[in-house]
């Protein structure tokens, strides 16, 4: 193919990408209400609205935007993920839009629907031969065996959003916001996986001057609020989350630090708390991550609250609840892993309906 014509699909397939389904329009903002809350406004972005259930839908349009555009992605160029999560079938999705091979290196026991789900969205996985921490590298290596592009959301995500994320999730916000009553919040509150959400939330409220603040929850066993409370870039806990799509081992180098005004550490009994609270109570059908997001969501309700600041608050559904009703969803799976979320399911009630929220009586 002669440099023009590769250009030339590369500006097709870029449009192609960013015109994909009902996407489109902006993923819904969705007003909470709370009982005994009148003079705050809590609102979800519905990011499980996306046409592959997940926020990491944003982040792989963006990853491919800037693969295609920089020539590591052309027309017949394999593309390679090392992820059976919510990446994984995203990467399938935008690879089968433009008529490229996908392949997902996937953990030994991935459960048969996600696999059935990559191969649903037209993708192909297999399964890796190393353990979860040198799926990567085997994928960079098959990828490199076979001409392909290693779609490495923990390095790239966070650039790709900064260079082709737009409209972020942050540009829809405000524009949705701007017809309520409060069009500034107070706060966005989202968790951190690549990091690529905070940062390009983070990026918006710089470059537009909003004096709205970011704050990050984040769950246990994750580097990123002890690297963020101790400035130390490299932190290790080297310790797997058991929140799907948020917390990291290791800080990943799309972290940004420096754009987030406070992280929030949620105890995983809270996340999932929080999560049977907004399924049973408000109805929403959403992933452990999006019950951090509404512990973290509440503690800063009750913070405006003291501080007789009225407002508007917004946080994030990151995906669906489909994926998680054998796990997070399941009383026994959450049982044997040690985990009492009724002292907190209790919390989230009381907050609810008296507006009282044990500040200090349990782990923030
Ligand atoms: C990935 C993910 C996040 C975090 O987003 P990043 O941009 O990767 O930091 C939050 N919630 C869910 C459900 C996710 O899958």
């Amino acid at each position: 193919m002669t440099e023009e014509h590769s250009n030339a699909w590369a500006a097709a397939a870029i449009r192609r990408v960013g015109a994909d389904g009902p996407q489109v329009a902006p993923t819904p903002l969705r007003r909470l209400p709370l009982a005994a809350i009148r003079d705050i406004q809590v609102y979800l972005k519905d990011e499980s609205a996306h046409p592959t259930g997940s926020m990491k839908y944003r982040l792989v349009r963006a990853m491919f935007c800037e693969a295609i555009a920089s020539g590591a992605i052309k027309a017949d160029t394999p593309v390679i993920a090392a992820t059976s999560g919510p990446v994984a079938i995203a990467g399938a999705h935008f690879a089968s839009l433009l008529s490229l091979d996908f392949t997902a290196v996937v953990p030994a026991r991935t459960p048969p629907e996600v696999l059935a789900r990559i191969s649903g969205e037209g993708g192909r996985w297999q399964i890796a031969e190393q353990p979860p921490a040198a799926a990567q590298e085997e994928a960079r290596a098959l990828a490199e065996q076979f001409g392909g592009h290693f779609l490495d959301h923990f390095t790239d995500a966070e650039r790709a959003m900064a260079v082709c994320g737009e409209p972020t999730v942050a540009d829809e916000i405000f524009v949705q916001l701007s017809r309520e009553q409060h069009p500034i919040p107070q706060w966005i509150v989202t968790g951190a996986g690549t990091g690529a959400t905070s940062a390009a939330v983070g990026r918006h409220l710089r470059r537009h001057g909003h004096p709205t603040r970011l704050a990050v929850v984040d769950p246990e066993n994750s580097a990123y609020f002890p690297a963020w409370v101790s400035g130390c870039g490299d932190y290790t806990t080297g310790m797997p989350s058991r929140i799907p799509g948020i917390g990291r081992p290791r800080t990943e180098p799309g972290f940004l630090p420096t754009v987030i005004d406070l992280m929030i550490p949620v105890p995983d009994a809270a996340s999932i708390a929080a999560l049977r609270w907004l399924r049973t109570a408000a109805g929403i059908e959403a992933g452990p991550a999006t019950g951090t997001n509404f512990w973290g969501t509440c503690h800063l309700v009750a913070r405006m609250r003291e501080a007789g600041v009225r407002g508007s608050i917004v946080t994030l559904i990151g995906d669906t609840a489909g994926p998680y009703l054998n796990t997070h969803l399941n009383p026994s799976w959450v049982h044997a892993r040690g985990l009492d979320p009724a002292p907190y399911e209790a919390d989230i009630e009381r907050f609810v309906h008296t507006g009282e929220w044990p500040a200090g009586a349990r782990p923030v």
